[in-house]
């Protein structure tokens, strides 16, 4: 099965024609080539929700229920989908094989650092001259994806900060940013990780505040709710942040914060708890200036008041 979010039906519809190409030429189907052996292959497509990214949710949703991460074990490859034992594979990691049996293991380990070779789609988003989808090859320096294939901060600004693996992993500020090298092993030494690939990168105009209330509300909106921590944790701090954008927060709320994190972190069904947890505390240590004079100014430190602009 191919599972593809909810929303991907052009994606669904050009895979679907190519599945009927493969069918035709006899690669795909219940006698492969006139060996004997059969492999169907078809597309399936979700309702939207985030969590079915998970893979035991995804599997709920693809036998037809609501997707919930399953508690485990048992594992997928034990009992995946309809009972069997099931390989949940990204389709992006199932693409590198043909080139691989084609070309050879050595040819595909000389791309990229020795520990993590290979090629990675990077989606480079936010505040660049040319947000994109790109393929490259892993251990480039995220100076050189933000810079040059990015092709630099948009309107002469400079860099604040950059999420680089999706909205799920902890913030970077400038300097670490800068000197960061997109693979598994250096983000992870880094304290971040590459995640999903997609990078947003923030001008220094950026509101942090703004960020984190936008990722919050969103993995509010995501959480199944089946476990307390995610279900009342996500939505505690969607509540501190509202506050904190309206210039009704308190000093005190940044070590509510954290406490909140720590409480979620490692006690939930699936990691859509830790996904927001670990931003937060990421945001709070490593802008925490900007979090305390929005706090103590009762406003954004970076947009303009309606009074500002009457003046
Ligand atoms: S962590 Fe959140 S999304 Fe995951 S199973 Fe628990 S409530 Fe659902």
């Amino acid at each position: 099965y191919i599972y593809m979010r909810g929303e991907f039906t052009v994606q669904q519809r050009s895979m679907d024609a190519a599945l009927a190409e493969a069918r035709a030429a006899g690669y795909v189907g219940k006698d492969v080539m006139g060996s004997g052996y059969g492999v169907d292959i078809w597309t399936h497509k979700g309702a939207g929700a985030y969590i079915c990214g998970e893979e035991s949710a995804l599997l709920e949703s693809l036998e037809g229920k609501r997707g919930y991460p399953r508690n485990r074990p048992p594992f997928p490859a034990i009992v995946g989908a309809f009972g069997c034992p099931t390989v949940v594979n990204n389709i992006e990691t199932l693409s590198n094989v043909p080139h691989i049996i084609n070309r050879g293991a050595a040819w595909y380990k000389a791309i990229g650092p020795e520990k993590s070779p290979g090629t990675k789609l990077v989606c480079v988003s936010g505040h660049v001259n040319k947000p994109g989808l790109y393929e490259l090859p892993m251990g480039t320096p995220m100076k050189e994806i933000i810079y040059d294939i990015g092709g630099g901060i948009l309107g002469g600004k400079t860099l604040k900060g950059v999420i680089p693996g999706g909205s799920s992993f902890p913030v970077l500020n400038k300097e670490e940013a800068e000197r960061a090298i997109f693979d598994f092993d250096s983000m992870r030494t880094i304290g971040s990780a590459m995640g999903s690939g997609v990078i947003i990168v923030m001008d220094n105009d950026t509101c942090m505040i703004d960020m984190l209330l936008a990722t919050a509300r969103f993995y509010h909106h995501e959480s199944c709710g089946q476990c307390t921590p995610c279900r009342e944790g996500c939505g505690w701090i969607e509540k501190i942040m509202t506050e904190m954008e309206a210039g009704q927060g308190k000093l005190e709320q940044l070590e509510l914060l954290n406490n909140i994190s720590d409480n979620m972190v490692g006690n939930t069904i699936c990691v859509l708890a830790d996904s927001i947890a670990m931003p937060v505390k990421s945001y709070v240590t490593k802008f925490r200036d900007e979090f305390e004079a929005h706090i103590r100014l009762g406003r954004c430190p970076f947009k303009t008041t309606s009074a500002q602009q009457a003046a």
